[in-house]
């Protein structure tokens, strides 16, 4: 299959092309041509398949022309180590929780299924040179990314981050891996990280040196494997006889996972709509709103990965729908929640049900809330486990929340990493020493 480019000004590209170098020439994000349509009979099955089985057909419909059938089989079935069950939480409202993997958030999935397809195309390639990451991160996806590719032979990942600015439990799950993970402590801020992994990609002598790839969540390889859980939590919805008028609601920053949750719609997945919740940052919400698309400055707040201004993934939303709003909002609707908001959610559900939301899932529990219709269920993303917001979880509900054991052990490593000035020629010169 190939893909194209949102910008429509790149050539098409091969997967392989597209998982490589993540962004086209054009700066526009990859879309796969073609979008298959999964027959009646697995809609009619699902309910009796496990959850590596429904994903390896959903992997199939989009890999399958590019990847040989064992090998890509292997790499969903090492990728879903783990579950990612269905909770009830309040009448017709469930959390299909995504946080049961190494990292506890459900970026886990696309990482790791990134970091085997990647490894998968440098090992057909037969080169023995390496393929090295450089990921800049504000906390979550530095460790989804660490962790994922930790051990993949013939790549090396290095994780910039933020001096002071990551959580200490974030910090622990990039900085205690060693092997092939290697984590630079910028003096500096998220922005400076990112404008220096920029540079890098940008400099001739350093590119011709070594092979220098990125792995964020605008490749293909990571967005499109979280589909996977879409048509999971749809099976557990029909076991439960709550598959009918299905309303899934995303916490969104970079759209992302509810960008695969479309495309799991377009290959037929029985979803009657979908709620996009924002917190404060809702360029979305407003765009379904305005009709018009305004980026803003970022705003801090308790959801912080989902503290995005300008999301990237709005390309491939709006090139799925031909760019029409009317089609846009027939099928998505948004909701936005302060912080304060997000803070009653919390409480209220915790005492009601004594089920703990982490911030970015209060956002898609209280959408839900407020927007579902008579008849209808709903299932939020429960996104990360609330012990990686610890503090700000006990601080909300007055709870000594436990950590649980994988977390623990990273805590318990050594913290590893190698402090740079946000000057571009230190970086430069490190790498070039490599
Ligand atoms: C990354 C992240 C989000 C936002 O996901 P997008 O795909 O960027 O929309 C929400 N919650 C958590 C916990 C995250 O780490």
């Amino acid at each position: 299959m190939k893909y194209y480019s949102t910008n429509k000004k790149a050539q098409l590209a091969s997967l392989e092309t597209a998982v490589v170098k993540g962004l086209a020439e054009d700066r526009g994000l990859y879309m796969p041509q073609t979008i298959k349509k999964l027959p009646k009979s697995f809609f009619d099955d699902i309910d009796k398949m496990s959850f590596q089985e429904i994903a390896y057909t959903v992997a199939d419909a989009f890999f399958g022309e590019d990847v040989e059938a064992e090998a890509l089989k292997q790499i969903v079935y090492d990728t879903l180590a783990f579950d990612c069950p269905v909770v009830p939480v309040e009448d017709n409202i469930y959390s299909l929780e995504l946080f049961h993997g190494p990292t506890l958030a459900f970026k886990d999935v696309g990482a790791r299924f990134m970091a085997r397809l990647l490894g998968y195309f440098i090992k057909k390639e037969g080169s023995d040179e390496l393929v090295n990451v450089l990921v800049a991160t504000s906390g979550d996806t530095g460790s989804a990314v660490a962790n994922g590719f930790l051990g993949v032979d013939g790549i090396h990942v290095y994780v910039l981050y933020p001096k002071g600015k990551v959580s200490n439990i974030q910090e622990c799950q990039f900085t205690t891996l060693g092997k092939n993970i290697t984590a630079i402590e910028v003096d500096g801020v998220f922005d400076d990280c990112q404008r220096l992994v920029k540079t890098a990609f940008m400099d001739d002598e350093l590119n011709k040196h070594m092979r220098l790839t990125s792995a964020n969540s605008i490749n293909v390889a990571r967005f499109l494997p979280q589909a996977f859980y879409y048509f999971y939590a749809y099976a557990q919805m029909k076991r439960m006889g709550k598959a009918d008028n299905l309303v899934m609601c995303v916490p969104s920053g970079n759209f992302g996972n509810i960008c695969a949750a479309l495309f799991g719609h377009a290959m037929g997945l029985p979803v009657k709509r979908f709620i996009a919740a924002n917190n404060e940052n809702d360029v979305f919400f407003q765009y379904l709103r305005t009709g018009e698309y305004k980026p803003q400055p970022t705003k801090q707040t308790l959801a912080n990965a989902m503290d995005v201004g300008d999301p990237s993934n709005f390309a491939r939303i709006y090139d799925l729908y031909g760019g029409s709003h009317e089609r846009i909002t027939s099928l998505i609707s948004g909701f936005t929640i302060t912080d304060p908001g997000i803070m009653s959610t919390m409480r209220y559900c915790h005492d009601t049900t004594g089920y703990v939301l982490d911030p970015h899932g209060a956002c898609g529990s209280q959408a839900l809330k407020d927007e579902l219709k008579e008849g209808e269920s709903g299932v939020f993303c429960e996104t990360a486990h609330p012990a990686k917001f610890k503090e700000k979880v006990d601080a909300i509900l007055s709870t000594d929340i436990a950590i649980p054991e994988r977390l623990a052990a990273f805590m318990r490593g050594t913290k590893q990493s190698i402090p740079m000035s946000s000057d571009f020629e230190e970086l430069k010169s490190f790498l070039m020493s490599r």
